[in-house]
């Protein structure tokens, strides 16, 4: 009897618990959803993969610019909207490893001094690329990736009509201080179409969103650009 009541006694304190740890607010924020957040604060193991990579069929497209199903998808989707109004955008890089990021920030520390190289390439683990949701952008013409991106027609109806595919400029120069990277107009950011539409109407970056998706004060969508 009195292990009954031990057991029943250990039950009750670790059924909130269980119970509790089973609720996911949002399961898109997890590892493997669509709006996990990556970035200094927030970064990755160096063995997380996602295997289910896939090449998009797109100018460009290759082993380097591989994808998650749903992002490559997508991405052809974009590519192909783009192509009707004769703009002609180009796949630079997807998925890149830890180990492949690490080689990445080691070589740009061999150039410049170790805060400069924070500001513009990614330690490794702390890159979205290792996500297999993010792709690097060129066009046709041009594949370097500088902010002279930004510019061209295609640089500029991807910073207008990305997010119809579900796509986010995840750097902006007005976030800097909150992504903790500088302007990046070709690294776009898979998200989902809906989340892609919120991010963009409030021209907010994905940690703002993100926090309000933890809030507990709801956030009607329809509000739009009204909010903030
Ligand atoms: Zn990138």
């Amino acid at each position: 009897m009195k292990r009954f009541l031990l057991c029943l006694t250990a039950l009750l304190f670790l059924l909130p618990a269980i119970v509790f740890s089973e609720e996911n607010p949002n399961p898109e924020m997890e590892l493997g959803g669509n709006l996990f957040l990556i970035n200094r604060d927030h970064p990755i193991g160096k063995d997380y993969y996602p295997h289910d990579l896939v090449e998009p069929r797109v100018l460009g497209g290759g082993e380097a610019t591989r994808m998650r199903p749903e992002a490559a998808a997508a991405l052809e989707e974009m590519f192909d909207a783009a192509k009707e109004e004769g703009l002609f955008l180009a796949a630079v890089s997807g998925y890149r490893s830890y180990g492949q990021q690490a080689s990445i920030f080691d070589r740009k520390l061999q150039k410049v001094d170790r805060q400069t190289a924070q500001r513009t390439v990614a330690p490794p683990g702390c890159s979205e690329h290792q996500l297999g949701l993010a792709m690097d952008l060129g066009t046709k013409k041009e594949i370097r990736l500088t902010a002279a991106f930004g510019e061209t027609p295609e640089g500029q109806w991807v910073a207008a009509n990305a997010h119809r595919f579900g796509f986010i400029i995840r750097y902006k120069a007005e976030w800097e201080e909150i992504t903790g990277y500088a302007f990046e107009p070709w690294h776009i950011r898979y998200v989902g179409k809906d989340h892609a539409r919120n991010i963009f109407n409030w021209d907010i970056p994905l940690e703002e969103y993100i926090d309000r998706q933890l809030s507990p004060y709801v956030v009607a969508e329809d509000e739009g650009e009204n909010t903030q």
